[in-house]
């Protein structure tokens, strides 16, 4: 007979008496954000105020490096030109999570907080998101929790989230100053998310009603296109019969694309929306070189590929009515995006604790935006939420954060919490995620697809 009664205690009880649970981590980390919120949202505001667009964040990713030493963290810059990558390494031996933060803005130069020279604005939230990743890093490392955790913490500021100014990023891609045009894309590439085993980030929206995070759901992947439609000049008065116009080529494709809408099936979730980048030199002389981008979206790669097929039929329809030639490169854009169902839940659950059922959208269904996370998606567990507290229309010139806390401060809080939990207990949660899900792609495979998707031909008639 044995005098011992009760339960024994667990081996972390006996080597870590100490211990404090999840729910402690959490607790603290919760309250260093909160201490530290005017800091926070100061950094995120200032980023508003300063936009820069993909692959030109130098300024941006300086506030990131500054804060990233300032927290005593180890980082590297300049990835993929303008990245900044902080590892945090915790006491026992685990997998890696990453937090990811995008650094760039869009162009819309009648937004109140454009800048006046480039038109640069942050009209998708973006630097709600640096202030989420600094929040987040801000927590764990003011909360001093990395101690009770195993494995390792990435902090990822990432470059060039919105594939836009597709001219100037092809030249920098010709000049092998980057392979892809986006920057979670060039960073898979260069081996930034080989020490990666899990990433999240969450983005701005507008949500309807009084929700406030949205998880879930799925989004389009596309492909870019580049198109040149090459005519000859001539005096547009006295003698157009001599020229060859490169513009009514172009409108003539647009029209042709138009016509393909109705043979896109719903459940594809096509979108084609082109924009002419150059339309003429002067008005007096017949258009001979005539520009534009678009691209070409859709549910599935299948579904996009063959919706590209089309957009490549009437391209070339435009050239061959006026006798001209176009010249079409086609880019690897967005790979549609796959949220982790285990990962996504323990989020889910941290959104709840901070915020309760009733203010979570748990699908949203299916979006017909794009996002390089759906990259990374495809190579690792990942997870991509929303959260709230914007005003405007997403990309509109309206478009602004109006409540920092619900748009910085909470994600940062969920995004740190979501970490304790897939790092306590010896890092039991990521573990599981890592055994328990197989990435659609290999690296070298994602590669292999992506440089795939890229073409560049001319076609005359
Ligand atoms: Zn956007
Ligand atoms: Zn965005």
């Amino acid at each position: 007979m044995t005098a011992l009664s009760g339960k024994q205690p667990s081996l972390q009880e006996r080597h870590y008496p100490f211990m404090p649970s999840k729910e402690e981590l959490k607790a603290k980390v919760c309250l260093e954000i909160d201490k530290r919120s005017s800091e926070i949202i100061e950094m995120a505001k200032n980023i508003g105020e300063n936009p820069e667009t993909g692959f030109r964040e130098v300024k941006t990713a300086r506030l990131v490096a500054e804060k990233f030493a300032a927290l005593g963290l180890t980082y590297g810059d300049g990835l993929a030109l303008t990245g900044v990558k902080a590892v945090l390494p915790c006491t026992g031996e685990g997998p890696t999570v990453a937090v990811l933060g995008e650094l760039d803005s869009l162009i819309v130069p009648d937004h109140p907080l454009a800048d006046p020279k480039t038109g640069a604005a942050h009209a998708c939230g973006h630097h709600g998101q640096i202030g989420m990743l600094i929040g987040s890093a801000i927590g764990i490392l003011g909360a001093r929790i990395a101690d009770y955790l195993s494995g390792r913490i990435v902090f990822m500021a990432v470059p060039a989230e919105e594939y836009i100014e597709i001219g100037f990023r092809d030249e920098l891609r010709k000049s092998g100053k980057i392979t892809y045009l986006a920057g979670k894309q060039e960073l898979i590439k260069l081996g930034q998310f080989d020490d990666i085993d899990m990433a999240m980030m969450t983005h701005s929206l507008s949500i309807p009603g009084d929700k406030k995070i949205v998880v879930g759901g799925t989004s389009n992947g596309m492909v870019a296109k580049q198109v040149r439609f090459i005519g000859r000049s001539a005096h547009a008065g006295s003698s157009p019969h001599q020229g060859i116009n490169a513009l009514n080529a172009a409108m003539i494709a647009l029209n042709a694309i138009n016509s393909q809408r109705e043979t896109f099936r719903d459940q594809d979730a096509i979108r084609v929306h082109p924009i002419i980048t150059r339309g003429g030199e002067t008005v007096n002389i017949v258009p001979a070189d005539v520009r534009m981008e678009t691209y070409v979206r859709g549910r599935t790669m299948n579904a996009i590929q063959s919706a590209n097929g089309k957009v490549d039929r009437c391209l070339r329809a435009g050239a061959l009515a006026v006798g001209g030639k176009v010249g079409i490169t086609t880019l690897p854009g967005y790979s549609p995006m796959m949220n982790n169902e285990i990962l996504q839940d323990v989020y889910y659950k941290n959104a709840v604790l901070l915020l309760g059922e009733s203010a979570i959208i748990q699908s949203y269904g299916h979006m017909a935006g794009s996002t390089d996370m759906g990259d990374v998606s495809q190579i690792m567990p990942a997870i991509h939420s929303y959260a709230g507290g914007t005003s405007g229309i997403t990309h509109g010139n309206d478009f602004l954060i109006r409540d920092y806390e619900q748009a910085v401060l909470v994600p940062a809080k969920i995004m740190a919490m979501t970490v304790i939990d897939l790092l306590a207990d010896g890092a039991a949660k990521a573990r599981e995620i890592k055994e328990n899900s197989t990435p659609l792609l290999s690296k070298e495979q994602y590669i292999s697809s992506m440089n795939g998707l890229l073409r560049e031909a001319e076609y005359a008639d």
